[in-house]
């Protein structure tokens, strides 16, 4: 039960204007919200009783003998931590965050998803132990968790859910294995949509419509809609890899691991390219040796890239046509191929999307050094353990 005037600002939205902005002082808060003296003084009382704003010290401008007035605040973002971990179909990134999302150290680990919930989920959890040490911080100190898998999740449940590579994850309750050792909300996003958030908020936070291209093992897409991540209704938007674009009859298509003949990443995924390297006598044994021999100009390399470029290109050419993006952001490590499978995307972008799509759209590589989904994922904690709502509720079970 709230007893808030309908419009009027509660403590949660008070608290959400510390987070877009440098401090302010009691009478900026009055001015933005509209709100009286009084009510101002009583939300950030409260706020400041519950730790989550602190009053900063005035600094000291050189030469200006006094700075910032006194009696502004800002949100206490020092109060705990955020563990964030990028779960990838060969590799894993772990990070410490403070509350606003911002990265404090990491660490990456090599690790094969398809080994299953058991034997990936404790190594998740021996990194987020060692960078609780780093950072010198106790479990319970932990606001929240997040982590990204390769696959379909059901958000609300933080449920992977029937991923076409990870075996054993299909509805383990990931939630669950993290409760006994930490009392935070834990999210589970689809690694493509925590790049896009990632992407967006960092770079983009104008654009409206983005969508990610995760070009990596596999192929995946995450979409963020007029600021908001689209899911759809069963966690399944986005997923590009899984499409079938060209003619699927069994003569010419390939097998892709979901079992369907002829998928986009059957085409075009890092797997894909390794097994047809491997039928010209090229053995790499992993995406990051495709990229190399790409580099190196093997010829062989370079006509796989090219076509494997074309067929992104074509499925991407589709997914402009319908979601109309202001920004299409590539990234996943055989986006480090470069101009090589750069061209064939731009060329059939281009020349397949309506006009009305491509006039005013901008095709971007990813900018965020690999870091792509653990920024989005610790963006999305610090979001939702800010949420107004959320911050009302427990402000008023806390008086209660
Ligand atoms: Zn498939």
């Amino acid at each position: 039960m709230t007893t808030q005037a309908l419009g009027s600002p509660g403590p949660g939205e008070v608290l959400a204007l510390f987070r877009a902005r440098p401090p302010l002082t009691r009478a900026d808060v009055m001015r933005v919200t509209g709100l009286s003296r009084s009510t101002v003084n009583q939300r950030i009382d409260l706020l400041l009783e519950a730790g989550l704003l602190a009053e900063r010290e005035p600094d000291v401008v050189p030469g200006r003998g006094r700075g910032r007035p006194a009696g502004s605040f800002a949100l206490d973002v020092d109060r705990g931590v955020l563990l964030v971990c990028d779960i990838g179909a060969t590799a894993m990134r772990a990070a410490a965050c403070d509350l606003s999302g911002r990265i404090l150290t990491e660490t990456t680990l090599r690790s094969d998803v398809t080994e299953g919930p058991l034997e990936v989920l404790p190594r998740v959890e021996s990194m987020f132990a060692a960078l609780l040490e780093t950072v010198g911080r106790a479990r319970t100190e932990v606001h929240g968790l997040a982590l990204s898998v390769p696959g379909p999740v059901d958000h609300e449940q933080a449920t992977v859910i029937s991923p076409p590579i990870m075996s054993g994850w299909d509805q383990f309750d990931v939630r669950g294995w993290f409760a006994t050792d930490y009392r935070c909300p834990l999210l589970l996003e689809k690694d493509a949509t925590a790049m896009a958030w990632g992407e967006y908020r960092t770079h983009y936070p104008d654009a409206d419509t983005i969508v990610l291209l995760k070009l990596g093992t596999g192929v995946g897409s995450g979409i963020i809609s007029h600021g908001r991540i689209h899911r759809g209704a069963d966690g399944a938007a986005g997923d590009i890899g899984h499409t079938q674009l060209l003619d699927p009859s069994p003569t010419n298509a390939p097998l892709c691991r979901c079992g369907n003949l002829g998928c986009v990443e059957a085409r075009a995924g890092g797997w894909a390219m390794m097994r047809d390297l491997a039928a010209e006598g090229r053995e790499v044994d992993t995406v990051d040796g495709v990229v190399q021999l790409v580099r190196t100009s093997d010829p062989v390399a370079v006509r796989l890239a090219r076509a494997a470029g074309r067929v992104l290109g074509l499925a991407l050419s589709e997914m402009v046509n319908i979601v109309n993006p202001r920004v299409v952001v590539v990234d996943g490590q055989l986006a480090e191929a470069e101009e090589q499978i750069f061209a064939g995307l731009r060329e059939m972008v281009y020349s397949r999307s309506l006009p009305l799509a491509t006039r005013r759209l901008e095709l971007r590589r990813g900018r965020l050094d690999g870091r792509a989904a653990s920024v989005g994922l610790a963006l999305l904690l610090s979001d939702h353990i800010f949420d107004p709502t959320r911050i009302d509720l427990q402000l008023s079970e806390a008086s209660a």
